[in-house]
């Protein structure tokens, strides 16, 4: 009896029922009035079950467009910002992005159901270690996970058709422009005092950047180094 109970526990905890289709679709709603426009991102954030990728605990208000806590002092960031910085990407089906802060994983699921092939780098041990874990990634062979310092990029794997930065940068890194494809965009989030102002980068083909300013955001920091957990 004890263990069928667990059994059901377990199977919720990966379900995903129309009450959290019916909630993802308010979610869509709420973003539309925020002025998320870019059908693609809209349909991807339908498309994948957030509540996933917390804790059971947060079942509830997993749909909320709110930022919460993974562990590690780490968060999933807000939908709203998800949905924004993919739109501000322009997405093509198959182009190669780098993303630096894999976190929860969320951001890099939303840009894979966009049809990107995602490679995405986090500096936590223990963030990576339960990413490789887990079992919904699986279905994404279109995500690449890796370990390791976001601001060095990934030179064996570039260029890169795009980059996003889903921490506060404190500046753009010189690394990440130079794995940017000429004609490629990075759209980072940099530290402007207490805030972050969310910059497009587009590195034009004759290597000179035109820099793009949007609006203002709270991200966790863009931390040098990796850190390895133990
Ligand atoms: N994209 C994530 C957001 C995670 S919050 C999501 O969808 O959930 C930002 C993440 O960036 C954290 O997990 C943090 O550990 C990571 N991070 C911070 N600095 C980094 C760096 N230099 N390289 C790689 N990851 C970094």
């Amino acid at each position: 009896m004890a263990l069928a109970v667990i059994l059901h526990l377990l199977m919720r905890r990966f379900e995903d029922t129309y009450r959290h289709k019916g909630l993802r679709m308010q979610l869509v709603k709420v973003l539309k009035e925020k002025g998320i426009t870019d059908e693609k991102v809209l349909q991807a954030i339908t498309n994948v079950p957030r509540h996933y990728f917390m804790d059971s605990a947060f079942d509830k208000i997993a749909y909320e467009d709110r930022a919460f806590p993974i562990g590690e002092g780490q968060t999933i960031s807000q939908p709203y910002t998800v949905a924004y910085q993919s739109q501000l990407l322009e997405i093509k089906p198959y182009e190669k992005i780098l993303e630096i802060g894999t976190g929860s994983a969320y951001q890099a699921v939303v840009l894979a159901e966009m049809g990107a092939q995602v490679f995405t780098i986090e500096r936590q041990k223990k963030l990576f270690d339960s990413n490789k874990a887990f079992h919904l990634l699986k279905n994404y062979p279109n995500i690449k996970l890796f370990y390791g310092d976001g601001f060095e990029g990934l030179p064996t794997y570039a260029p890169f058709d795009k980059v996003i930065i889903t921490a506060a940068a404190p500046f753009v890194p010189p690394k990440l422009v130079d794995q940017l494809k000429a004609g490629g965009k990075m759209v980072i989030p940099v530290d402007e005092g207490s805030h972050q102002r969310m910059k497009r980068i587009t590195k034009n083909t004759d290597g000179s950047i035109t820099e793009e300013l949007f609006d203002y955001f709270s991200f966790v920091p863009m931390l040098g180094g990796k850190q390895n957990g133990n």
